[in-house]
């Protein structure tokens, strides 16, 4: 309170004519002397996206608004399809405040029911759409996003490598995984499964047989007697076999002492992933391809995981995985989110990280592709040993580096600028 505001304050609190300090004048006083929460209304002027070839092709939108700041969000998008759903959302979000994030969402995703926001492309376009307008909200106010969910937990995000497929007659094993171990990670995962395993008898139906999981479990033991202990080991199946073998394997896998064991079945059917999951002792963790709270409740409500594992650039945005996490958090169940995306992607699920008190590890798919990685944002290589530090910067806390990003821009598609 400046000093001519204090005068006026105290003036007003003395009542007037009677001179004393009474309380409906101190209270009439501060109604009138204390500012109102005034802010210029931001309004969104205008949206565009493109694709841009990294681990697939995610789509990047930014969100424009008539102060001349924007947001960048990026959702992860396998078949290339949020660009038209993206076009279709401008009528609903053109001359909106882009700070009423849960409005905006909540409105687009009920006006999709007809649609398919039950799930899939339409929410991951949302998605996208959900994240730019943190990263423009966090701007706008001058704070980082995981001050606006709820403050920080943790300062750095574990970060695990998803080294694909590692096998023991691979020449070049031996060096990938001295060199993951060697860039400080906690924490790797490999793929067993291998539709083209010599000894897999058909073509379509995922029954493995029993030289496919000799293959698998030697994978497996491949990796634990190169890896150092301290690093935690996770196995992906990818959702791809039958129960029989999805038991077998687990029970298989149980000396290994797994960080967890991802989608040994698909995941859509919970039943059979509970059945999985009560038939070992190996955690079970599933929902890369799960949507929104809806798709979580069943899983956690059927006891079907023992870590779930949305991918935060798909399953509805960043306020839906707090909101994911917090439900699994009544169960005990951590959350080990899917991550594919960039530099600017994968900060932004760390702001969720941060943010929720079960978080376990966050996925990262770059060993492939380090240059890539290193120069995706001005800000340079966001990895520091085996963890991601939270930026404290306002919004996602990154901008993309356009000059480098322009050349992996997928053919034929349109551009920010
Ligand atoms: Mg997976």
């Amino acid at each position: 309170m400046n000093h001519c505001t204090r005068r006026r304050f105290f003036s007003m609190a003395a009542g007037g004519a009677a001179g004393v300090l009474s309380l409906p004048g101190l209270s009439q006083a501060l109604q009138t002397a204390v500012s109102p929460y005034r802010r210029p209304k931001l309004k969104i002027t205008d949206i565009k996206w493109t694709y841009v070839r990294t681990h697939g092709t995610p789509c990047h939108v930014r969100i424009y608004t008539d102060q001349g700041i924007y947001g960048h969000g990026e959702c992860t998008d396998s078949a290339q399809g949020a660009g038209a759903i993206i076009e279709s959302f401008k009528r609903m979000f053109i001359g909106q405040d882009p700070l009423n994030v849960e409005a905006l969402w909540e409105r687009t995703r009920t006006m999709g029911i007809f649609a398919g926001a039950q799930a899939g492309q339409y929410v991951t376009a949302l998605t996208g759409m959900e994240i730019a307008l943190w990263d423009l909200a966090g701007k706008a106010v001058g704070l980082p996003i995981y001050q606006l969910l709820g403050g920080k937990v943790r300062d750095r995000i574990r970060v695990y490598c998803d080294s694909q497929t590692l096998r023991r007659d691979d020449p070049k094993a031996k060096d990938k995984i001295a060199h993951i171990a060697g860039l400080g990670f906690t924490a790797c995962k490999i793929d067993i499964d291998d539709g083209r395993d010599p000894l897999r008898w058909d073509r379509v139906n995922w029954t493995a047989s029993n030289g496919e999981i000799d293959h698998m479990i030697d994978k497996v033991g491949f990796m634990r007697e190169l890896l150092p202990r301290r690093v935690d080991l996770a196995v992906d199946m990818h959702g791809r076999y039958d129960m029989t073998t999805a038991k077998r394997v687990a029970k298989e896998l149980e000396p290994f002492k797994l960080l967890f064991l991802e989608e040994p079945v698909p995941a859509e059917n919970v039943d059979a992933m509970r059945d999985v999951r009560e038939s070992c002792h190996v955690p079970i963790c599933c929902g890369e391809n799960v949507f929104l709270r809806h798709g979580f409740r069943t899983i956690l409500e059927k006891r079907a995981a023992d870590i779930i594992m949305p991918d935060i650039q798909k399953c509805g945005g960043l306020l839906e995985a707090r909101k994911i996490a917090d439900m699994a958090h009544t169960y005990y169940v951590p959350m080990a989110p899917h991550c594919v995306v960039s530099p600017l992607g994968t900060m932004a699920s760390c702001h969720v990280c941060a943010a929720i008190p079960n978080f376990l590890v966050l996925e990262w798919h770059w060993i492939e592709n380090l240059e890539n990685w290193r120069n995706f944002v001005k800000e340079g290589d966001v990895f520091d040993k085996g963890w991601i530090p939270v930026s404290d910067r306002p919004g996602i806390g990154l901008e993309m580096n356009e000059e480098h990003v322009r050349k992996l821009q997928v053919p034929g598609t349109p551009w920010f600028s």
